[in-house]
């Protein structure tokens, strides 16, 4: 099958469409990206609890490999109790701040009294960025019951306030994220064991707009090459289609020349360009489609005289140079119209229609004395010729073989008479 086909091409068009549907709509089945947080991207965390500040809540680390601490209240009443873990985390390697993420799974463990936990998170800007020297900036801020800690918490970007459309966090160079993990006022009094144990993040690897655009785009350069190359293959096909016909119609062209060629050899003499027999019976047809003569139509039979002489004395080429010679010297003195015809050897005859026999025999007289004036040259001798020259005039409707045979009878006679003459025929 032709590959660059109209046909090919209307395919390649209707699979690389149906590709580029399924790949739009095959976004929301893309696997997605997870980032975990813990404990590689922590770039610090502490303990903060109300006893430092006169409080009667205090903490401690039970295991602070995997982020597991304890807070203890020992029952007497403060104003705002406080106890938990800060953790501060940095953005991916591969981007500067939490963007892109729409999800986040939190894993915790707790074990005590407490009635309900909190997991606090912001966008944190460092003390080093002049702009701004606070810490908390947008964020999300929820407390849980304890019994839907236990198993892992999936929170979406709606509900962090403020924040970039589409995603955790802010847009910023190096931000951090503050992740806070404490317990909600009332303390129950005693033991709290607290763990942080998992925060992953979620996202596509793209986004939906980017898929979008890389979809078209692939979908447009694919055919875009295609069409290109498409138009490339028809230009050749073209070019090589007006080459083959050039040749053709060059064929062609020869081969009208060759049957023009042909023609003129099956109606011409070759040796005089003269008529020919044949040429000169088709020529008849066309004027006289019935073979009977209208009035006024003349014949001259000419015939070269003592011819066989010449054959004999110079041989039979220069006969032939003779012979052309004297046919050319007689169409020089002929009118358009006349038609000269080689009837055979050295005989000629001139057929003329609407000529009188007055103008018949003028034209004779004019043939004659410039065949006699003639002179060939042939290796220094200069040949003479001279013709005889019977004329006919038709009666009406009279046969060309008639004619002929009347007007031949004259030129015997203008034999007889010694040559050189013009008879006409009575
Ligand atoms: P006349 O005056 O009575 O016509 O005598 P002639 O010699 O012309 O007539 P004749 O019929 O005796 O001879 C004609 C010669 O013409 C004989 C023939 O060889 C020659 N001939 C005929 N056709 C050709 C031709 O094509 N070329 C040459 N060179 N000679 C030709
Ligand atoms: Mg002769
Ligand atoms: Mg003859």
């Amino acid at each position: 099958m032709d590959i660059f086909s109209l046909k090919a091409l209307y395919r390649f068009l209707l699979v690389t469409t149906l590709v580029a549907v399924a790949a739009v709509l095959s976004y929301f089945y893309l696997p997605e990206r997870q980032l975990s947080l813990l404990p590689s991207k922590v770039d610090e965390y502490h303990l903060f609890f109300d006893a430092q500040d006169g409080g009667a809540t205090n903490a401690q680390w039970l295991d602070e490999n995997t982020f597991q601490f304890s807070c203890i209240n020992n029952g007497a009443a403060t104003n705002l109790p406080y106890c938990g873990i800060s953790v501060k985390i940095k953005p991916p390697s591969s981007q500067s701040d939490f963007t892109g993420f729409d999800h986040i799974q939190l894993s915790l463990n707790y074990q005590g009294a407490n009635e309900r936990l909190r997991i606090k998170m912001h966008s944190y800007l460092p003390p080093t960025i002049a702009s701004s020297r606070r810490e908390v900036l947008k964020g999300l801020d929820v407390s849980f019951a304890v019994q839907d800690v236990n198993q892992p918490i999936v929170l979406n970007n709606q509900i962090w306030h403020q924040g970039d459309e589409g995603s955790f966090g802010t847009k910023g160079e190096n931000l951090e994220m503050d992740i806070v993990l404490d317990l909600v006022p009332p303390f129950a009094v005693g033991e709290h064991i607290l763990q942080l144990q998992q925060i992953v993040l979620d996202g596509p690897w793209i986004s939906a707009s980017k898929w979008y655009l890389a979809v078209a785009l692939c979908w447009l350069l694919s055919n875009l090459l295609f069409f290109v190359a498409f138009l490339r293959k028809q230009e050749k096909r073209i070019r090589n289609d007006s080459n083959r016909l050039s040749r053709l119609t060059n064929y062609s062209t020869n081969l009208q020349q060759e049957s023009q060629h042909y023609k003129l050899l099956s109606s011409h003499d070759p040796l005089t360009n003269t008529l020919n027999r044949n040429g000169f019976a088709e020529e008849v047809m066309q004027l006289f489609p019935q073979g009977r003569l209208k009035l006024n139509t003349s014949l001259i039979v000419i015939d070269l005289d003592n011819f066989k002489a010449i054959n004999d004395k110079y041989g039979h080429d220069t006969g032939d140079i003779v012979l052309r010679e004297s046919a050319a010297n007689m169409v020089k003195n002929i009118r358009v119209g006349d038609r000269l015809v080689r009837w055979g050897g050295e005989e000629f005859i001139l057929f003329c229609v609407d000529t009188s026999a007055q103008q018949a025999q003028l034209i004779a007289e004019k043939i004659r004395t410039s065949i006699e004036k003639m002179s060939i040259n042939y290796q220094q001798h200069s040949i003479a010729v001279t013709v005889s020259l019977g004329v006919g005039v038709s009666s009406h409707l009279e046969e060309f073989d008639q004619l002929f045979q009347r007007t031949d009878k004259a030129l015997y006679q203008a034999k007889n008479m010694g040559r050189n003459c013009v008879v006409f025929a009575e």
